[in-house]
């Protein structure tokens, strides 16, 4: 028996992503709260034949606190996808505000309701919305870093499809091949596609200037989206696939299904010092910045391990620069993240 919540389950990142869990067999219950809209995606998806039971959840008023506790109550996996656009007239640092105190305020319900859920972290600006969730876990002394996910797998997601295409591969094929670490935004996303693999010779036939259009495409991909719905949002759908993707791997760990060792896992965004060898790779390789995204082996819907890419995948020189690069935006995101709730009453 699997509950899985998705806060902010009516949006368009959220509607799919629900429709894709009520899919996995695995999943016995399915609560979809949203401040909007969460009672009719509920009765849409409620009529799919799988066995998923789904219940919408939607606050009567702004007081209501029963729906947010009834949606997490039980809950084995919460996915968080919840947030507000940018409106014409708001500045990014108005969007951080607004969408930080979701996160706190979302996250401090799970720590109170189901402190034994593992989290994934969808809310942008990812960088600095996990560190908010961790640091109001940690105020309410529920912190286990092994169950909080920030989720990048779009980057590994946009990697892989832009990679195949560029050395004529098929994407699927490149899944655990290559792999995506840093944090989730811009020049802090930092691909790895020389890992020790048998797309090598491929790889190293790329001229410098293919590779690093590849690079930014992969880092500022989001914007081709944005561009193209022209003022109708950003990836939903991509975005959606990509979150449900690192939602089965915690899933399959759930059902005893061990993450394969064979290639290299997807990354997640996690708390370094809160994983074994985690403050260490921290303290050598990254200038003491302790939230990274790095490959995850799960166990039992937490991380069992994680893979040290400068140990066991072959970074090169240029792949080092980029994370000298990604180390800077990386340290001031935490940063803003953290006072925000050192800052707030929860
Ligand atoms: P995206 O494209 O990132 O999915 P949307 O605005 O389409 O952005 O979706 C975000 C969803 O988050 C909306 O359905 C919105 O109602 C929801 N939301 C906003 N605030 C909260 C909150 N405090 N709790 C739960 N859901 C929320």
């Amino acid at each position: 028996m699997v509950k899985v919540t998705v806060c902010g389950a009516a949006g368009g990142i959220g509607q799919p992503l629900s429709l894709l869990l009520k899919l996995n067999p695995q999943v016995s219950e399915l609560a979809l709260f949203d401040i909007v809209n969460a009672k009719g995606v509920a009765a849409d998806l409620s009529h799919i034949c799988t066995p998923a039971v789904v219940n919408g959840y939607q606050p009567a008023n702004k007081e209501d606190k029963t729906a947010i506790v009834d949606a997490l109550k039980g809950s084995d996996l919460v996915v968080i996808p919840a947030g507000v656009p940018r409106k014409p007239g708001m500045t990014r640092a108005d969007l951080f505000n607004i969408n930080a105190s979701i996160i706190r305020d979302l996250v401090a319900n799970i720590g109170r309701t189901a402190p034994n859920a593992a989290i994934l972290i969808i809310s942008n600006p990812v960088n600095a919305t996990v560190p908010i969730a961790a640091e109001v876990l940690k105020k309410l002394g529920v912190f286990n870093p092994r169950k909080l996910f920030g989720v990048t797998t779009l980057d590994s997601v946009r990697a892989e499809t832009f990679l195949g295409e560029l050395i004529d591969v098929a994407p699927t094929s490149l899944k655990g091949k290559i792999s995506v670490i840093g944090g989730h935004s811009g020049d802090t996303i930092v691909p790895l596609i020389n890992v020790n693999s048998d797309i090598a010779s491929k790889v190293n036939k790329l001229s410098k200037s293919q590779y690093e259009k590849f690079i930014n495409r992969v880092q500022f991909g989001g914007d081709e989206v944005v561009k193209a719905k022209n003022g109708a949002g950003s990836a939903t759908l991509s975005m959606a696939y990509a979150g449900y993707r690192f939602a089965e791997g915690v899933l399959d760990s759930l059902a005893g299904k061990p993450t394969s060792t064979t290639t290299v896992p997807d990354s997640s965004y996690i708390y370094l010092p809160g994983v074994p060898g985690g403050k260490e790779l921290a303290s050598k390789s990254l200038k003491n910045v302790d939230f990274f995204s790095v490959p995850v082996v799960l166990e039992n819907g937490q991380i069992k391990s994680f893979i040290n890419p400068f140990e066991s995948l072959k970074v090169t020189d240029d792949e080092k620069k980029l994370v000298e690069t990604a180390l800077g935006g990386l340290e001031s995101s935490i940063k803003q993240g953290s006072s925000f709730v050192q800052g707030s009453k929860l």
